[in-house]
């Protein structure tokens, strides 16, 4: 059996993964979950991206919007607000709530986030293992201009400065408080050590993939494991698929393209790489860099299109390990 392990962050994560285990249904697909994006609301542990894949594995999500779940009510939301009670700017549906009710409550009685994890997958299936990258806390935090502040800078939540700001200002540095002295997740070294295969789906390279990248081992563990490692860019035609990721990757001075993308993790990580037909202009630099590229549809328009650029990337894979 082919196994398969994934870094994911949020919506293109999710999306992805769709589309991967639709494409090898025998695999086995271990995500490695980014919990950078982790926030406490309301005293509630919120845990955006674990989330996005489980709903969008498990039938659960809002498809047009690609998080949160379908079906959704806000009433809880509209109750905090009529008392004042802030922040008002993060959306969470009452269905959402409960599952963050029940991971804050497993989490005050001592178990740890991995299992927590595991637990509310027991309800939704997802036909993956789902793995935090870590179970200590890691907190992405986003350095902005500040004229007010000492040394004119002060530093935001990453839901702040993404939910709130919408990425209006610019992002002078991203720093994933606490990733230092992070441990990997239970699991996470095991995964990756027996892995046939390690795939970057088209996630935020800096706030998603970069965040699991920065919890110590997990880069090594994968640069240093005799295993393909193949990346799908998130960047097509020198602009995020969707949202902001352009301004946090100007933050780490990289371009937003689908070469600079690549040549930021380089070649001591990536083997192969994938970029958008509209970027086939790209594949020379990228392949310079010493990083075997291709250029293939990558818009994740559905099932089909998106298990179209999983089998791309696997078979990238079997080319580099050849
Ligand atoms: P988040 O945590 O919800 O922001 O999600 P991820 O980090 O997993 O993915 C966000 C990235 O997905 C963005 O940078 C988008 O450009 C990218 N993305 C979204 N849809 C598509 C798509 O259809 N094709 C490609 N290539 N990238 C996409
Ligand atoms: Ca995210």
């Amino acid at each position: 059996m082919q196994r398969i392990v994934v870094l994911a962050g949020g919506v293109g994560g999710a999306r992805f993964l769709r589309g991967l285990s639709s494409a090898v249904p025998e695999a086995e697909i271990t995500v490695i979950g980014n919990t950078g994006d982790d926030i406490h609301l309301f005293g509630l542990k919120v845990c955006p991206d674990l989330d996005t894949v489980m709903y969008t594995l498990g039938g659960g999500i809002h498809e047009e919007q690609g998080w949160g779940r379908k079906d959704e009510s806000f009433t809880v939301k509209e109750e905090l607000a009529e008392y004042g009670v802030e922040p008002q700017w993060f959306g969470l549906g009452d269905r959402d709530f409960a599952t963050h009710i029940v991971r804050t409550q497993m989490i005050g009685a001592g178990y740890p986030l991995s299992a927590v994890t595991e637990a509310l997958c027991a309800r939704w299936q997802p036909g993956v293992r789902l793995l935090p990258m870590t179970d200590d806390r890691v907190e992405t935090h986003v350095l902005i201009d500040a004229p007010e502040e000492e040394g004119g800078r002060k530093a935001v939540h990453f839901q702040e400065y993404w939910v709130r700001m919408r990425a209006s200002v610019d992002a002078r540095a991203v720093v994933p408080v606490g990733a230092e002295s992070a441990k990997p997740g239970p699991g996470v070294l095991e995964a990756i050590a027996a892995a046939d295969v390690v795939l970057f789906p088209p996630s935020n390279p800096v706030v998603s993939v970069g965040t699991i990248l920065a919890v110590p081992g997990v880069r090594e563990a994968i640069a240093d494991a005799d295993v393909p490692v193949v990346g799908l860019s998130p960047i097509v035609g020198d602009a995020p698929v969707h949202g902001m990721a352009d301004k946090v990757l100007a933050a780490v001075g990289v371009e937003a393209t689908a070469s600079a993308v690549a040549e930021h993790y380089g070649s001591g990580l990536l083997d192969g790489w994938l970029v958008d037909t509209v970027d086939a202009g790209r594949v020379g630099a990228v392949e310079e860099a010493g990083i075997r590229c291709r250029a293939v549809p990558l818009m994740m328009t559905g099932t089909e299109a998106t298990a179209a650029m999983a089998r791309e990337a696997l078979a990238l894979a079997e080319e580099v390990r050849a």
